[in-house]
């Protein structure tokens, strides 16, 4: 039975719900579905224990902070192995890139708030100004299913490295990973309710976590919907939200096209298309359009699918039976809209143990006109649209036709028009010739309905700090 862990302790709720294997469908354990009580008592035990631990000296709390960090580091192993068992996401991912790099996040700000600064400023009426950046309170951490454990340290390590407190809860769907970290955070002497883990529902922990008067701020990353919903009924509480995308990967013939086509099939295909920056409509220039096709569509036919723990397997099954049967409604649409399907669109050929999961084929659409859903909609499963373009400016038009913002790709070997496209396309990321490539120094997040704040770095501050001004006559 996996429990709430609040004010240090484990508590029980009356309802439960149960983690499954997306992978063979079956139970893995069982998981206390909190409500509102649970809510409160986590809420309360924040409130309580946020004083002293905002008083906490620095270099103390930065040690805690990085002995966290450091015991991720040393259960690398176990903890990837839960969250591959509890999402299908692939050990090649998670052993070796995501959960690295959810200890990495608590290093960083442990070091890092031993570094924050404010501005001053003399004034001619004789003041002078100068700011803190303090903590704001209590602070809601919601994260979603794809790669929960390291989107919860993301919001974590910078919240309480600050001198937060908080309630995380995580998607009911991935409850597993949380758990540990709850557990990981005590261990590492982190006091008693500082970091409390409620898990259930959106609709009825996430919800009475939003609405909770004694929450400061929201760190919410999810669904474009979700957090439009969530928006309202936040009030006057301080929020960043990190939400839905449908970037643009796009690809000039001049491009180096090897890299391209490599980084075309990584941006769409890794942690199982269930990933918010997926390159999933690749805008192909039309001089290598039929090439790229074919190549593409030969490297989909490649990719090995299968068990999410063998460390040769690139895609493991879908989230759930309710994520396939999205995923499947999307590649019957673009079949209906008459885009051409040039690989997949069926189930692949599993292992018997695996025949319960929820599995679908990588499946690749070519000339798909931006117009149609399956480029509108974010799909979130390894399923590309391929669409064709002449000019640099439609190239800027298709990738800049969609409610999203949140990353884009960009292939050419040509400076000028590089640095013209990154200026011009409508997204909180670009990147120039390479995959997504997260540098903790630099702002995450995205614009329009990818949401808004800023993640990583000072940036954080904006959703973790007040910002103190104090004026000294003098
Ligand atoms: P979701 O919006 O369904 O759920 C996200 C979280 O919100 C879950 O913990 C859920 O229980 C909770 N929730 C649901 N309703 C709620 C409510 N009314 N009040 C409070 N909490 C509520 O999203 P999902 O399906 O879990 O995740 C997939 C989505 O997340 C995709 O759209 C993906 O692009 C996005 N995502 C974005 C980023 C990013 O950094 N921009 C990163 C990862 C995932």
């Amino acid at each position: 039975m996996i429990e709430h862990i609040i004010n240090g302790q484990k508590v029980a709720s009356a309802e439960t719900f149960e983690t499954i294997n997306p992978a063979t469908g079956q139970v893995i354990a069982e998981v206390a579905s909190g409500g509102a009580d649970e809510i409160n008592a986590a809420v309360a035990a924040a409130k309580a224990a946020f004083p002293k631990w905002a008083a906490t000296p620095l270099k103390e709390r930065a040690r805690l902070v990085k002995k966290l960090g450091e015991l991720i580091a040393a259960n690398v192993s176990e903890i990837a192995d839960l969250e591959t068992e509890d999402t299908g996401q692939v050990t090649g991912q998670t052993k070796r890139v995501l959960v690295p790099r959810a200890a990495d996040n608590f290093n960083y700000f442990a070091e890092h708030i031993q570094h924050m600064h404010g501005e001053t400023y003399d004034s001619d009426t004789g003041h002078l100004n100068y700011t803190l950046w303090q903590p704001v309170g209590v602070c809601a951490l919601i994260s979603p299913w794809n790669v929960p454990f390291m989107t919860s340290t993301w919001k974590t390590a910078p919240c309480i490295a600050f001198g937060n407190t908080a309630v995380l809860k995580m998607s009911e769907l991935s409850p597993l990973t949380a758990n540990r970290l709850g557990e990981l955070a005590l261990e590492a002497g982190i006091p008693a309710g500082v970091l409390n883990v409620v898990q259930g529902y959106g609709k009825t922990a996430g919800e009475a976590l939003v609405s909770h008067p004694d929450v400061r701020s929201i760190s919410f990353t999810g669904s474009t919907a979700t957090g439009n919903r969530i928006v309202k009924s936040a009030g006057l509480k301080k929020f960043s939200m990190e939400l839905g995308g449908k970037s643009p990967f796009i690809i000039f013939d001049d491009a180096d096209y090897e890299r391209a086509l490599d980084a075309a099939v990584f941006m769409i295909f890794s942690n199982n298309g269930e990933r918010c920056t997926a390159g999933s409509r690749i805008i192909v220039q039309a001089g290598i359009y039929d090439r790229f096709v074919a190549d593409f569509a030969t490297r989909a036919a490649k990719i090995t699918v299968g068990d999410p723990m063998d460390p040769n397997t690139i895609i493991g099954p879908m989230i759930s039976a309710a994520h396939l049967a999205k995923v499947r409604h999307y590649i019957e649409l673009g079949q209906q809209e008459g885009a051409k399907l040039v690989f997949g669109g069926g189930t692949p050929d599993v292992d018997e143990k695996f025949r319960k999961g929820f599995w679908v084929q990588p499946t690749v659409f070519a000339d798909v006109d931006n117009k149609m859903g399956i480029a509108q909609d974010e799909i979130f499963g390894p399923v590309p649209c391929i669409i064709p373009f002449k000019t640099e400016e439609d190239a800027v038009r298709i990738a800049n036709d969609t409610i999203y913002g949140l990353s884009s790709y960009l292939w050419t070997n040509n400076t000028g028009r590089a640095l013209r496209l990154a200026k011009a396309i409508e997204s909180g990321m670009t990147f120039v010739n390479s995959q997504n490539v997260r540098d903790l120094r630099q702002p995450f997040g995205g614009s329009k309905a990818s949401g808004t704040g800023r993640e990583g770095n000072h940036y954080s501050y904006e959703v973790f700090c007040e910002a103190k001004n104090i004026a000294v006559s003098y």
